[in-house]
């Protein structure tokens, strides 16, 4: 959020903040004081949306309703009805390249995606250049061009093993997609009720990581290293 706020404020340019919100118009304009900061609109989706069941790999209804929706129906609401998604993949991205490119406008009508960076050629290397010598960035550890905390931060499509050492870094980061894990008991698809059925629930990701910690005395005394003596 504050990278964002960044962006408006270092380049001048207007940021429109919109959420999700499950009563009509189904968004919401919101600013960098007023935006949700706890997945408040996530939530509400999970707990007020149409289906009783939680997004998943193969179901990512979130990326659709939480973002692409939201900012379709902004637009709609102050009467555009054909504009350009500028689209940030680089060229070292081939497969979703070639898939956007197959399908520019996701069958929406109006609506055609560009990837600026794709077509200039620009890579992962050149990006964490410009950002290297910029005077703000994400402020996120940057591991060979991977950036584990970005987007949602325990979202189900990263990998198990970022996952857990999201939760390790920080035990109440899993506190959210628990309690989310909770919310839906009549799903109406198999498994519903959970983000993903191959591997354990986050409820079960954060005992791991407590216990991890537990077979430590976390009041032992570092031992002295007398290696420069
Ligand atoms: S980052 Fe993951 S959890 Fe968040 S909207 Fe995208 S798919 Fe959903």
């Amino acid at each position: 959020m504050r990278f964002v706020q960044a962006c408006s404020d270092n380049w001048n340019v207007p940021i429109i903040w919109v959420e999700y919100q499950h009563t009509e118009p189904y968004f919401k304009v919101v600013n960098f004081e007023t935006a949700s900061r706890n997945g408040e609109p996530f939530e509400d989706l999970i707990r007020n949306g149409s289906r009783r069941y939680l997004p998943n790999p193969m179901t990512r209804y979130c990326t659709v309703d939480l973002k692409i929706k939201a900012a379709q129906r902004y637009l709609f609401s102050i009467g555009w009805d054909e504009w350009e998604n500028l689209v940030g993949i680089r060229a070292d991205e081939p497969r979703r390249v070639s898939k956007i490119r197959a399908n520019p406008s996701d069958g929406n009508k109006g609506i055609t995606r560009f990837m600026p960076l794709a077509t200039a050629n620009v890579t992962k290397e050149e990006v964490g250049k410009f950002w290297e010598n910029n005077t703000f960035d994400l402020e996120l550890p940057n591991i060979n061009g991977i950036t584990y905390h970005g987007n949602c931060d325990l979202c189900f499509l990263k990998k198990a093993t970022a996952v857990m050492s999201l939760i390790a870094e920080k035990p109440e980061r899993a506190i959210w997609w628990a309690k989310m894990e909770t919310l839906i008991t009549e799903p109406t698809i198999a498994n519903g009720g959970i983000f993903r059925t191959d591997r354990p629930s986050y409820a079960s990701m954060l005992k791991f990581s407590a216990d991890q910690i537990d077979m430590f005395d976390p009041n032992e005394e570092a031992i002295a290293c007398f290696c420069g003596d």
